[in-house]
């Protein structure tokens, strides 16, 4: 491979480059979310690593530290047991959810956060199926799903006696008929980026009578979701991608008000219980969000979600949204312009409402390219068997990172020809 060529190259390519940095510099500089990317532990400098991958794990927003530091010294250390109580750790699950509700489109009582995705899927897949009538004989999966989705779906059809079948989430609405209980489908596919059509297949399922449930986890933090308003039933997401949480922060799960009442969790916990310091020996569920909690909660992570949901006071997902399709849209351009011809691909859709916030290229080699990415300064990741991954987060993302990223991979593909 060649050494890198970011400074030094002259040649008729050497403009165009010149060109798309100059209008990264024009980009960064009109825009209003600009400032948001001090509010977190990211180097400014020039040469900065380019971090494109916040769809993994979120940077650190720097008011985590201090409040932890509180939590840890006051809270626990000096205070201790009463903090359940006075600094508020026992209702913390629904309160966070509530801070998280704006940003899934939720009215608040009906988000609550604890466990990871994972045992959020597991609860809202075996709770719909319990919502959804006994001939109602299969569970339709999203095929490309997310694995840990689809293993828990094998998993919960099989506890509840159902049979799973995996359909691509595009044809999820076509597919559900008579016996379909419920859809679990990803709001946007974690390899492609391809954004679904949550709204539309939703409707569908309805129509065919049976529930949606949605996984967030590569669409909340960075697009616009409407879980009242179109109408989802049921809902999980993970927080430590684009809501920046931190490393294992707790996931959370939606449960549309309407069936909060019959929401019968396969999981029923202590601290799901109506009255859980009565201690009694038969399991009376709480009401509202309350219900989807399991045990004890891991305060310190979700201490730790709480401070870092802070740095979206004030902010619009609208403004998010547009600038996620503004550089996601300029990194294919940059990548079109950049990259030698046919040895990165984007498979990423080029439509708008088919995007999210990340873009997807297929490239022989990507376990290869992109640890060179990584000692070259850009950092992203890659899907097997041969997917590039930048994700692109409008908090802190750069419309210079964009343009760096694709002209040092342009730097490496050439020297790999
Ligand atoms: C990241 C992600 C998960 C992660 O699940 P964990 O239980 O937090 O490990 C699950 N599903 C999807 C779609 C994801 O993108």
């Amino acid at each position: 491979m060649s050494q890198p060529s970011p400074a030094a190259p002259a040649g008729p390519d050497e403009a165009v480059a010149r060109d798309l940095a100059d209008r990264a510099a024009v980009l960064d500089a009109a825009d209003p979310l600009a400032p948001l990317r001090k509010r977190f532990e990211l180097d400014d400098g020039p040469d900065a690593e380019v971090y494109l991958d916040g769809n993994s794990l979120g940077a650190l927003p720097r008011a985590v530290l201090p409040r932890l530091t509180d939590t840890v010294t006051r809270e626990w250390g000096a205070l201790r047991i009463r903090s359940w109580e006075e600094s508020g750790w026992w209702t913390a699950p629904e309160r966070i959810g509530d801070r998280i509700a704006p940003l899934v489109g939720a009215a608040p009582g009906q988000v609550v956060v604890g466990d990871s995705t994972s045992v959020n899927v597991f609860k809202a897949l075996v709770a719909a199926v319990r919502l959804a009538s006994e001939d109602r004989t299969e569970i339709l999966v999203d095929a490309a799903t997310f694995p840990t989705d689809g293993y828990i779906a094998e998993s919960a059809a099989r506890l509840t006696g159902r049979t799973l079948r995996a359909v691509p989430a595009e044809r999820i609405g076509a597919e559900a008929g008579p016996r379909t209980a419920v859809a679990l489908a990803n709001h946007a596919d974690y390899r492609t980026g391809r954004l679904h059509d949550l709204r539309g297949t939703t409707a569908a399922l309805h129509a065919a009578g049976a529930l949606a449930v949605w996984d967030l986890c590569h669409s909340a933090g960075a697009l616009p979701v409407r879980l009242d308003a179109d109408g989802v039933d049921l809902a999980v997401g993970c927080t430590y991608k684009y809501l920046n949480g931190g490393p294992g922060a707790p996931a959370y799960l939606y449960v549309r008000r309407e069936h909060q009442p019959r929401f019968d969790s396969p999981l029923p916990g202590w601290n799901s219980h109506a009255d859980p310091f009565g201690m009694a020996p038969s399991y009376t569920p709480a009401e509202g969000a309350p219900r989807g909690r399991v045990g004890t909660p891991e305060i310190l992570s979700l201490l730790a979600l709480d401070a870092a949901l802070d740095v979206w006071d004030g902010v619009a997902v609208a403004d998010v949204r547009a600038k996620s399709l503004a550089l996601t849209d300029f990194f294919l351009e940059c990548v079109a312009a950049l990259v030698p011809g046919g040895r990165a691909e984007p498979v990423t859709p080029v439509e708008h409402a088919e995007r999210g916030s990340q873009v997807s290229l297929r490239c022989p080699d990507a376990r290869a390219v992109m640890r060179e990415l990584a000692v070259r300064g850009v950092v992203g990741d890659h899907r097997p068997p041969d997917l590039l991954r930048f994700g692109f987060t409008p908090l802190y993302t750069r419309f210079t990172d964009a343009w760096r990223a694709a002209r040092v991979l342009a730097g490496i593909l050439e020297g790999t020809r």
